[in-house]
């Protein structure tokens, strides 16, 4: 069995391309293209180089000493919060710019959460020269104000979307619009590893530069490239799916992907896909989605804005059936908690994002010399109002 995308743009039952006809030049023409214009020679250079350069890779992975002490393990973290605009999202932006120039594109749109995927979208338009118009929840502007404000500063248009759950789904759905709108000129950036194909396998391989990092840098630290875990949190599933990638083939490698259980699984504030979604279509693809009995989707809740969306990639919903991942969640209590234990222990704010993952380490039962990889996939400073109101109870 396959875990990666065939030629149809599927990931067993999951995936495809479910999007109105007027989209289809837009995204058939990406389809045609986006392979051998990331394989070729010019392509690679530009993107490494830009990495290494401009975004910062590699960055470490960090043993944490005082962590791995608190948990009876060996926990390595892998810094993304140290790229170039704080989090994971930089390396996607960076490939599908440079994928966005070379199709001719003079117009940038993208969709943003917790305003990550936002900001890392107006650095590399800013960077060339580029229009930028940015969706985004109205609920999220006002939780993640800072990242309006760098998103502004940075040239880009920041439109508030006040349909729906006036959160991240509905940011993407008026994306979508917009493309649908302006055919021809425009790109559209997807932020994580969902959407029509080829997005979900092309948001992949530029994330997969973070497993790549890994299986060096391990293999320099402990003398084996492969862990006996590595951990990630997962929203749409862009910085698991790039911590796993290189792994997935090798089965002794336990990978663990940790979502939003929000209040709690049955409370009915949860962003916990693979526990309570359904098959179902989302932003143009076949995925698990949170749905109602009748196929309405559901609103997700998290603490954290980029884990907040009611369905997960289409890679990660095969992963999940065919059972290669296992897929848990933690509540936002936990990951508050799991925060303040990474600031206290090893002096490092992360993302409220990440900080799920951190707080799975402690449900592992991994042994003394098991090592354990979670992808910090970013810092903390947009998440300081949460983080101090949890401080202060
Ligand atoms: C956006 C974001 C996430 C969630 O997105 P994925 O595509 O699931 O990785 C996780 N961590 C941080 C820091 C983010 O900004």
């Amino acid at each position: 069995m396959s875990y990666f995308v065939d030629t149809e743009g599927y990931f067993g039952e999951f995936g495809g391309a479910y999007i109105p006809e007027m989209l289809y030049p837009n995204i058939d023409e990406l389809r045609r293209s986006y392979l051998q214009i990331i394989e070729s020679h010019d392509f690679c250079q530009e993107y490494t180089t830009l990495l290494r350069d401009y975004v910062g890779r590699p960055n470490p992975l960090y043993l944490a000493k005082r962590l791995s002490a608190a948990y009876g393990c060996k926990v390595y973290l892998k810094r993304e919060d140290l790229n170039h605009t704080g989090a994971h999202k930089i390396n996607n932006t960076v490939g599908q710019i440079l994928v966005a120039k070379r199709l001719g594109k003079k117009r940038i749109i993208a969709e943003t959460g917790a305003g990550q995927h936002g900001v890392a979208t107006a650095t590399v338009c800013a960077l060339m020269g580029i229009e930028c118009v940015v969706y985004m929840g109205q609920v999220d502007t006002e939780r993640q104000a800072p990242n309006v404000a760098r998103m502004q500063f940075l040239g880009a248009t920041v439109v508030p979307v006040t349909s729906g759950s006036r959160t991240l789904k509905d940011a993407a759905n008026e994306a979508m619009r917009d493309w649908i709108a302006h055919p021809g000129d425009t790109h559209y950036i997807i932020g994580s590893a969902v959407g029509p194909h080829p997005f979900p396998d092309m948001v992949a391989r530029f994330q997969a530069v973070i497993s790549q990092e890994i299986r060096a840098q391990l293999k320099e630290k402990t003398g084996s490239e492969l862990p006996q875990y590595v951990l990630a949190c997962v929203g749409g599933g862009s910085n698991a799916i790039g911590a796993f990638y290189h792994f997935i083939d090798q089965p002794q490698v336990k990978l663990v992907g940790i979502e939003a259980a929000g209040k709690g699984l049955t409370s009915g504030f949860s962003a916990a896909t693979t526990a309570l979604g359904r098959p179902g279509v989302l932003h143009g693809s076949r995925t698990l989605v949170m749905q109602t009995a009748d196929g309405q989707i559901e609103e997700a809740h998290s603490i954290s804005a980029g884990l907040d969306y009611p369905g997960i990639g289409p890679q990660h919903a095969h992963l999940f059936s065919s059972k290669r991942v296992q897929y848990v969640s933690v509540t936002d209590e936990q990951a508050l908690k799991a925060a303040l234990q990474l600031a206290n222990l090893e002096g490092i704010i992360p993302a409220l994002e990440s900080a799920h993952a951190l707080a799975y380490l402690g449900s592992l039962n991994a042994s003394t010399e098991d090592n354990v990889v979670v992808c910090l996939s970013g810092r903390g400073d947009k998440d300081m109002a949460a983080y101090l109101e949890y401080a202060r109870k």
